[in-house]
C-alpha cells in the first residue's frame, strides 16, 4: 500500500478500521477526497504501515477542516503559509470544495468613476497626486457612462459591478455621494451585487449606502501593520480597521485584502492575514493583488511576483477564512492560463473581468472565456440568486425591490478606497 493509493480513498468507503488509520484519517482530512473505493479493499491490515504514515504531512493538512475560527494564532498561520507548497495547494483545494462549488468561478467588473488626482501617498498607486505617472486627474464619471458600464458588466456575465473612487474620504463631496448612492440604487435594480471602494467612511455615510442596497465596501488593509507606514503615511492602519469596523456595523459586507509584490517580507504577508482572519467576522471577500509596477511609483522597479506567492497567499487565505470570496485580483494579467489554474485549484473563486482594473492592465475578456472553457469553470451566479433562505439574499431583494420602486436617478461616478480591487 503506497501513501498515493491511500490518498485516492472514498470518503464513502473508508472505515477507520485500525486505529493507525482513524487517526490518519482525522489529521489529514483523508475522508474528504472522492474517489475509488476499491483502493481501500486491497489494504492489508496486518501488515504494519510505514512510521511516517502516522505523521501529518503538512501544518496545512492538520488546519484544512474548514470550520470557521477566529482566535488564528501568527504561529499557526505561519506555519500553514510555509507548509511545503503542494501539501497546502492541495489542503486549500480540499477546503474550497467544503463550502463553494469549485468550478464556479464569479466575475466582477470594477469601474474606476473618478480617476486621479488623490491626496494619498500609496507608494503602488498611479493614481497619487504625490506620484509622477501618466494617470491624470479626471471629474467623476456621469451617470450614463456608469450605469451603461454596468449593463455592459452584465451582459458579460459579471454578477458584481464595483465602482472605485480615488479618494481619501467622502469629506466636502456631497453632491458626489449622493450621485454615488444613485447608482448604487439603479445597479442594484439590475440584480447586480453592487461594491463600492471610496476611501474612509463615517458612520451615516456606512448607513446610506446600506440603505440604497450596496451589497459590499471594498476598503483593503494592503499589508501588514508593521509595513504599512513604508507603503502609505498619509493614512494610519487604525482608520482603515475604523473604517471596515464602520461598514460591518451598518450591515453592509466588508471586503479587504491586500497586496503582495510590495517589497514586504513572508511575515508580512502573513501579519495582514492574521488580522483579516481575526475580525470580529471574516470579510466577505478578500482580494490577493499581485503589484502591477507602474513606472513613476515609488514602487515601479519591483520585481514581478511570482505565481506560487500568489498560490501560498491564496491557499492559506482560503483555509483560515473557509467561507471567503477570495479574488484573484490585480496583477493577474501577468499570470499564465495554467499558473492562474494553479490559483483557482489553490481556492480563488473570483476574478476581475474587463480590460482595465481602475488604471492598470486587465485579461482580455475573450480569452478569459476561453480559459473558462480550458478549465471547465463556469460563471459563478451573485449571492442575490441563492434563494430565499440566504439572509444575504433576503436584504438584498428587499433593498433592490425598493429600489426598483423609487427609481431614482443621479448622474455620476467614482472610485476607490483602492488599491487596484
Ligand atoms: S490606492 Fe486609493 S487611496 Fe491610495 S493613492 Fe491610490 S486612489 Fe488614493
Amino acid at each position: 500500500m503506497t501513501l498515493i493509493s491511500l490518498r485516492i480513498l472514498s470518503s464513502k468507503a473508508i472505515k477507520p478500521a485500525a486505529p493507525r488509520l482513524a487517526a490518519l484519517s482525522q489529521s489529514a482530512r483523508w475522508y474528504t477526497v472522492a474517489s475509488n473505493p476499491t483502493q481501500f479493499a486491497s489494504i492489508d491490515e496486518k501488515t504494519p504501515l510505514p512510521q511516517s504514515f502516522n505523521q501529518p504531512l503538512s501544518v496545512a493538512s492538520q488546519h484544512a477542516h474548514g470550520r470557521l475560527r477566529y482566535d488564528w494564532t501568527k504561529e499557526e498561520i505561519e506555519a500553514i503559509y510555509h507548509s511545503p507548497i503542494m501539501e497546502l495547494l492541495y489542503h486549500g483545494a480540499n477546503v474550497h470544495r467544503l463550502h463553494f462549488n469549485p468550478r464556479e468561478v464569479q466575475q466582477c467588473t470594477l469601474l474606476s468613476i473618478k480617476t486621479g488626482g488623490c491626496s494619498e501617498d500609496c507608494k503602488y498607486c498611479p493614481q497619487s497626486s504625490k506620484h509622477s505617472t501618466s494617470v491624470k486627474a479626471q471629474k467623476m464619471l456621469d451617470t450614463d457612462e456608469v450605469l451603461n458600464a454596468a449593463r455592459a458588466a452584465k451582459a458579460a456575465g459579471s454578477t458584481r459591478f464595483c465602482m472605485g473612487a480615488a479618494w481619501r474620504d467622502l469629506a466636502g463631496r456631497k453632491s458626489n455621494f449622493k450621485k454615488i448612492v444613485g447608482f448604487v440604487k439603479e445597479i442594484r435594480a439590475m440584480e447586480m451585487e453592487v461594491c463600492c471602494t471610496l476611501g474612509m467612511l463615517n458612520n451615516d455615510q456606512a448607513k446610506m449606502l446600506k440603505e440604497a442596497g450596496l451589497t459590499a465596501y471594498n476598503h483593503n488593509l494592503d499589508t501588514s501593520r508593521e509595513y504599512y507606514p513604508k507603503i502609505i503615511t498619509t493614512r494610519t492602519y487604525d482608520e482603515r480597521l475604523e473604517t471596515i469596523s464602520k461598514v460591518r456595523e451598518a450591515g453592509i459586507s466588508v471586503c479587504s485584502g491586500g497586496i503582495i509584490g510590495l517589497g514586504e517580507t513572508d511575515v508580512d504577508r502573513v501579519g495582514m492575514l492574521h488580522t483579516l482572519s481575526t475580525l470580529p467576522s471574516h470579510p466577505e471577500s478578500v482580494p490577493v493583488n499581485a503589484l502591477l509596477a507602474v513606472e513613476g511609483t515609488p514602487l515601479e522597479k519591483q520585481e514581478p511576483v511570482k505565481v506560487w506567492d500568489m498560490v501560498r497567499m491564496i491557499a492559506t487565505a482560503r483555509i483560515v477564512m473557509p467561507k471567503t470570496m477570495i479574488r484573484l485580483s490585480a496583477g493577474r494579467v501577468r499570470f499564465s492560463e495554467p499558473e492562474q489554474a494553479l490559483c483557482f485549484m489553490a481556492g480563488a473563486n473570483s476574478i476581475f473581468t474587463g480590460d482595465k482594473l481602475l488604471t492598470t492592465p486587465n485579461n482580455e475578456y475573450n480569452r478569459d472565456q476561453q480559459m473558462f472553457d480550458t478549465l471547465g469553470l463556469v460563471p459563478k451566479p451573485s449571492n442575490l440568486r441563492q434563494g430565499s433562505d440566504n439572509p444575504d439574499y433576503v436584504a438584498n431583494a428587499a433593498a433592490s425591490a425598493a429600489a426598483s420602486e423609487k427609481k431614482e436617478c443621479c448622474g455620476s461616478h467614482s472610485c476607490s478606497s483602492h488599491a487596484h480591487a
